[in-house]
């Protein structure tokens, strides 16, 4: 019998939920034994393959299983939200699968979050755990990190560390041996004895919402559909047990597991995964002989480099995301003999894909109809619930099987966030192209107020809140600025008493409230009042103008100076 479904969750519609299972667009078999059933089916097959080595399903079930009896031993329980700081590689996959055998809640905040989102995000879901990498190659200690939050904390905070060199982790435990003395079969027995309570309604994992307004919010995404989100987008990319698929984004996004790691296994496929860096990603793809493959808008200018044919050798498809790609992109990566086509997605749930047959042209240019039948998307005049006609532009709402109908303990936000009858506000501007019944859509822009940084998301409001924290500044306001790599960069806007506060400067102060690194300004405009429309609110799109008649085109590239912001492990091979 499932256990209770947790208050601050939005439910769906019960009739849905009925007509979900019904069609089996949900499954009522929770997502640690969805994995454990392909375990089973593929054994010798390679799960995940990092830059150090590879785990075959069976070793890949078994050792998440000890985690999982462990972690339970240890004191979690099921339902507890787990923070998550890992790497992409092996040990991150381990305490993933780790934390759902145990029943409990991986949520997916990244390495590069520092104490203004970790302790923000922990409060809002009641973090009771917490997994960080260690590795003596790493640039920030995440291990010290951890324990100076847990101790910031009212509640107590286990703290689990997932691949050490260091002998001491006083304070925390190391994940794998945790679980190491315990008998598999009694292991096993304690997996089973949890997964059987789960329910199809019950949080699976909680992602992270780029956000629209203030603070980031948590996405639940639910046992019933998540796994079956990552294999709609296998069958629809014709994925199999010998697909090899890269992920060179951080693997906990939503998309690095829905189109990446439950993805490739929910079909018994072999998941890559390589540190965001070009050069080992483009080595691992070629060694590993990657047919498959998602890149993101920061990844688009490898694929013009000298050296992307070789990784390409045996691209076989190739899913462009994250913005407008450029024609001379699509056609390199067609040049090379792979499938291309382009999708849109976020972590609340919807996705499109243009259909790899399709046409040309609507490939190249649009981002598809939805992923699947049960998907719908409209198209609305913004502010408004009245549908635009096919061709013109408006806001994408969207509903669907797993496509959320609340943000976690949000109810003030869930009641503008949503149309009334329950499709969701994306935020993202979007027009409507109508060829052989099928609805193809392409991304025109957005009306939420966030940077897309390559793929990582900066909440304007969020960080003009922090800029105005600054002694200094009395107004300010941020602003994307086009960048050849990145796509975006952030560019703030002040009003300052300070005529000599430039970048370093809000580097330090942002650095001081603990602000990840991706979301510190990397150009500051100085300005004696910032504009306003005729109504007086702030004229955001004055700014946006500005800004791209003061970029220089091509200023990271040409400079070569592209600062790492991401304090990644320094690469162990090459
Ligand atoms: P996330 O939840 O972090 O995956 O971010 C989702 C947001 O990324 C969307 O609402 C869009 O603003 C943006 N996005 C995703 N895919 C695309 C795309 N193909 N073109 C333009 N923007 C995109």
């Amino acid at each position: 019998m499932a256990g209770p479904v947790d208050q601050r969750v939005v439910r769906y519609d019960p009739e849905r939920v009925a007509r979900n299972l019904a069609s089996g667009e949900w499954s009522a078999v929770p997502l640690a034994r969805r994995f454990q059933d392909v375990a089973r089916r593929f054994p010798d097959r390679p799960a995940v393959v990092d830059r150090v080595g590879s785990v075959t399903y069976e070793e890949l079930d078994r050792r998440t299983d000890l985690v999982a009896a462990g972690l339970l031993g240890s004191g979690l329980a099921p339902g507890d939200p787990v923070l998550f700081q890992v790497w992409n590689g092996i040990p991150g996959v381990v305490a993933w699968y780790g934390v759902l055998k145990a029943g409990a809640i991986p949520v997916a905040t990244l390495p590069a979050h520092r104490s203004h989102e970790i302790d923000h995000i922990a409060r809002l879901v009641g973090a009771v755990g917490h997994v960080v990498d260690d590795s003596r190659h790493a640039r920030f200690d995440l291990v010290a990190f951890a324990r100076e939050r847990a101790a910031a904390r009212p509640t107590p905070t286990h703290l689990y560390v997932t691949d050490s060199d260091r002998a001491d982790v006083a304070g925390a435990s190391l994940l794998e041996a945790l679980g190491a003395d315990i008998d598999p079969a009694e292991a096993r027995a304690a997996v089973d004895a949890v997964q059987e309570r789960i329910g199809p309604e019950q949080v699976a994992v909680h992602q992270l919402s780029g956000g629209t307004t203030g603070v980031p919010k948590v996405i639940p995404r639910l046992h019933g559909e998540y796994w079956n989100n990552g294999l709609a987008w296998a069958r629809a990319l014709g994925r199999t047990e010998h697909s090899v698929v890269a992920h060179a984004g951080p693997f906990v996004h939503n998309a690095g597991i829905s189109c990446g790691l439950h993805s490739a296994h929910a079909v018994g496929g072999c998941i890559v995964l390589p540190q965001a860096d070009r050069d080992p990603v483009l080595r691992m793809m070629a060694e590993h002989r990657v047919d498959d493959t998602l890149l993101g808008q920061g990844m688009f200018h490898w694929i013009l480099g000298e050296d992307y044919p070789a990784a390409a050798e045996h691209l076989r498809t190739v899913v462009l995301s994250g913005a407008k790609v450029p024609a001379e992109v699509f056609a390199r990566v067609e040049s090379l003999g792979a499938r291309v086509g382009q999708t849109f997605g976020m972590g609340e749930g919807m996705f499109t894909l243009t259909p790899l047959d399709g046409p040309r042209h609507l490939r190249a240019t649009t981002v598809g109809p939805p992923l699947t039948p049960g998907d719908e998307a409209r198209v609305l005049e913004p502010g408004t619930e009245v549908e635009v006609t096919d061709g013109e532009v408006g806001e994408l709402v969207c509903r669907g099987w797993y496509t959320i109908p609340g943000y976690f303990a949000a109810p003030d936000h869930n009641a503008t966030a949503f149309t009334s009858d329950g499709f969701y506000r994306t935020g993202d501007l979007a027009r409507v192209h109508a060829h052989d019944g099928q609805r193809y859509l392409s991304i025109e822009g957005r009306i939420k107020d966030l940077i897309n940084r390559g793929g990582e998301k900066v909440n304007a409001e969020e960080l003009e809140s922090l800029l105005l924290r600054h002694p200094a500044i009395s107004e300010a306001a941020v602003v994307a600025m086009p960048d050849p790599v990145m796509g975006e960069r952030v560019c703030a806007y002040v009003v300052s008493v300070d005529p000599a506060l430039g970048v370093p400067e809000l580097q330090v102060h942002l650095d001081a409230l603990g602000v990840a690194k991706y979301k510190w300004p990397e150009r500051v405009e100085h300005i004696d009042a910032l504009p306003r429309t005729l109504v007086g609110k702030l004229d955001k799109k004055a700014l946006r103008a500005d800004i791209v008649l003061r970029s220089d085109p091509h200023p990271a590239l040409a400079r070569g100076a592209l600062p790492d912001r991401s304090d990644r492990p320094i690469e162990r091979d090459g």
